[in-house]
């Protein structure tokens, strides 16, 4: 397949340049709009526990129709952290009016989730508005997705597109490993590198889907040779909606796990 070749294209996010030290992105998997100020606590709080980048769920992609589907009101909570905390902010769009929406407001890194990691006209459209500023995207993998060359095929759109800070994200794949949410697939980082310059960031905290296991696979992403790690993390996961409840992990724990990926990364 004809793809870019970018090999020494350096991707730099919140001040850091990726492959020279470890990126963490941390925050609700979905901000609550009727309870904004837990977010912005935890943005605080993930700051002081190591994090680069605020993630906050302002749309959402919900199985099913009747579970809250989120709201550009939850927008005005995401800019607001990033003002708190004078850190970059992503969200995930899921289509051409929350990609405007987020592009105008300089939403600083998007994510597309796995339900459209093959949905190839918004990864076009994505490489094309995000072109001109080169917002980093994180792309995360189809939840079915073969794990290299079609990963690459849809990073390639973005690419192709104009904007080549794209970043891969493995996120666990189905069927599920009994137990977890997902198969952990972080695995495919080194397979991944050998076939293209694109950076990873893990996601453990959709992998495995639950909130004691999500160290240990954090630190075997960074084992495999991630650059980052996005994770979901709470004040006060019980009261958090979404998957907080069940996946995010406490500022404190996480405080402690960017200190042992940080020491595993330099072994
Ligand atoms: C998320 O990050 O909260 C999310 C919905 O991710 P994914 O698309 O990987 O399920
Ligand atoms: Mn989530």
């Amino acid at each position: 397949d004809k793809r870019s070749d970018l090999a020494n294209h350096k991707t730099v996010i919140g001040g850091v340049e990726l492959g020279k030290e470890p990126l963490f992105i941390a925050g609700h998997c979905t901000i609550d709009p009727d309870n904004g100020s837990a977010f912005l606590e935890t943005a605080e709080a993930v700051k002081e526990a190591g994090a680069h980048v605020i993630r906050g769920g302002v749309w959402k992609p919900r199985t099913s129709p009747h579970s809250f589907q989120g709201t550009a009101k939850s927008m005005d909570f995401l800019l607001e952290a990033r003002q708190r905390t004078g850190l970059p902010v992503i969200a995930e769009v899921m289509d051409e009016a929350q990609l405007k929406y987020a592009v105008e407001a300089k939403v600083d890194m998007l994510q597309i989730g796995t339900r459209n990691a093959l949905n190839y006209t918004l990864l076009a459209e994505i490489g094309r508005q995000t072109a001109e500023v080169g917002i980093p995207v994180l792309l995360k993998r189809g939840r079915h997705m073969g794990p290299v060359d079609e990963f690459i095929s849809a990073a390639e759109y973005i690419v192709a597109n104009g904007n080549p800070n794209v970043i891969f994200c493995p996120r666990g794949t189905m069927p599920a490993l009994d137990g977890f949410r997902n198969h952990p697939d972080e695995s495919v980082t080194p397979l991944l590198k050998e076939k293209s310059w694109v950076p990873v960031i893990a996601d453990p905290s959709h992998s495995v889907g639950r909130a004691k296991y999500v160290p240990a696979c954090s630190l075997a992403s960074i084992a495999y040779g991630a650059d980052g790690l996005v994770i979901e993390s709470h004040v006060n996961p019980i009261t958090g909606i979404g998957d907080d409840p069940k996946q995010s992990i406490t500022p404190d724990v996480l405080k402690k796990l960017i200190q042992d990926a940080r020491i595993l990364w330099d072994l």
